[in-house]
């Protein structure tokens, strides 16, 4: 792992703000690192690379929560949102 912590509220783009924060909130890790940051899953398993000027803010936030699903956290770990990716 390299780079500072770094803070959701810091991104330029608003839509990958309000993903970065609940990534945070589910015990996400968020580093400076490459273009603009480096997002590290509670467990280690994944690390997903977060754009600072992307072209589209939505499909970049789409691609990253698409990303962090595949953290195999299992559904009752306190680092995971209530009710999230349930069906
Ligand atoms: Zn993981």
């Amino acid at each position: 792992m390299t780079g500072k912590e770094v803070s959701p509220a810091d991104h330029p783009d608003k839509v990958i703000r309000k993903v970065l924060k609940e990534l945070r909130q589910a015990g996400w890790k968020l580093h400076k690192e490459g273009h603009w940051g480096r997002l590290y899953c509670g467990c280690g398993c994944l690390t997903i690379p977060v754009p600072g000027t992307p072209k589209s803010g939505e499909q970049a936030a789409h691609r990253i929560r698409w990303q962090a699903r595949s953290c195999p956290l299992p559904e009752d770990d306190p680092r995971r949102r209530p009710g999230d990716a349930r069906r």
